[in-house]
């Protein structure tokens, strides 16, 4: 539920309501906006009896949110949420930031030349696994603490902020020590106690939509992260498992203006993970763009054919600098522009 007060509120009228509100057993969240006040309820999971509410001074009107997502829907805030991970990085405004690098952490070597390879071609973050959800016990796992003190070194390297995935409530910990953004993979968007710790670190979150989630789960396990008290979530389209064998997944673009009608909150794309093949990242990033997506995440590997995990979807540094020529073009006749312009324009 969403109190709306009336412009020239007192502070008076605004905190009798969320007295109100706590006395009828939920918690009031008082949101200040340019004309009026508006006071969310929150912890409640079904309709609300507002006559309480509704009778008090200075009170406007009430609102119901009817979706099972409250604080992430459109209702709630109807101005898109603009999540800034690093001074000049933002997601959800005009600018598109692209996000690139490994798909894991290898070695120093490899993350500082990647780094620098995704810098010049003008990414503004990188990014790289140091724990790694495999789905063989077999595979990688990832370099853990020392792949993050690698990325803080790519990071003091280049400037580039820093995009990493934990996978528990201890990896979450370490990971907001050396990151600007915690990643939430696909395999962990359903993770709720994960959902629940990243939310209280207030750090921003990459929350990747599940292998076979729904827009409102990802948008149900968004809520998990905003009802800690962290606003700062950008969502991720990175594919869904299908029957057909031609790509790893079914990059589901069409999520990116679903998501952008049903909540304020940002979404990003990953043409990497959404088709599993280098030849068909670049057309699916263009069409990302078009469709209005937030921000691109993609694997660029200095040296593809010898990564560790994801190398036949990585993109070389030469193909990410192709790639980034052309969405600039792409986001241009869309109104929109990619982020860090000026670096390496060709
Ligand atoms: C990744 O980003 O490398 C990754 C494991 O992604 P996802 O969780 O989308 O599979
Ligand atoms: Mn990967």
């Amino acid at each position: 539920m969403l109190v709306v007060m009336a412009q020239g509120a007192t502070d008076k009228e605004i905190e009798r309501v969320c007295e109100t509100i706590r006395s009828m057993g939920y918690t009031p969240l008082p949101m200040p906006g340019a004309q009026r006040t508006t006071v969310g309820l929150i912890g409640n999971d079904r309709r609300v009896d507002s006559t309480r509410v509704e009778e008090l001074p200075g009170v406007a009107q009430v609102i119901h949110v009817s979706n099972p997502y409250k604080q992430v829907s459109r209702e709630w805030r109807p101005d898109p949420t603009v999540v800034t991970i690093a001074p000049g990085v933002s997601f959800g405004g005009d600018e598109v930031p692209v996000i690139a690098g490994p798909c894991s952490v290898e070695s120093e070597e490899q993350i500082v030349e990647a780094a620098r390879a995704v810098k010049a071609a003008g990414a503004v973050a990188l990014r790289g696994g140091a724990f790694k959800p495999r789905s063989s016990p077999y595979s990688f796992q990832g370099l853990g603490r020392k792949g993050l003190e690698m990325l803080a070194l790519a990071k003091r390297e280049t400037g580039l902020a820093i995009v990493t995935e934990a996978m528990d409530d201890e990896g979450a910990n370490l990971v907001a020590e050396h990151a600007d953004c915690i990643q939430i993979g696909a395999r962990n968007m359903q993770n709720y106690s994960l959902l629940k710790t990243v939310g209280r670190l207030k750090k921003p979150v990459l929350l990747k939509r599940g292998m076979a989630a729904t827009i409102e789960d990802l948008l149900l396990s968004a809520e998990y992260v905003l009802s800690e008290g962290n606003p700062h979530v950008i969502l991720c389209e990175r594919g869904l498992r299908s029957f057909d064998t031609n790509s790893r997944n079914l990059f589901d673009l069409t999520a990116i203006p679903v998501v952008h009608g049903m909540s304020h909150l940002p979404i990003v794309a990953d043409p990497s993970h959404g088709t599993g093949r280098r030849d068909k990242v670049i057309p699916m990033a263009r069409a990302a763009v078009a469709a209005g997506a937030d921000g691109i995440i993609v694997e660029v590997h200095p040296h593809p054919e010898q990564a560790m995990s994801d190398g036949a979807q990585s993109l070389t540094p030469e193909l990410f600098g192709d790639l980034m020529r052309q969405l600039r073009r792409v986001a241009d006749a869309v109104d929109r522009q990619i982020a860090g312009v000026g670096a390496g324009v060709a």
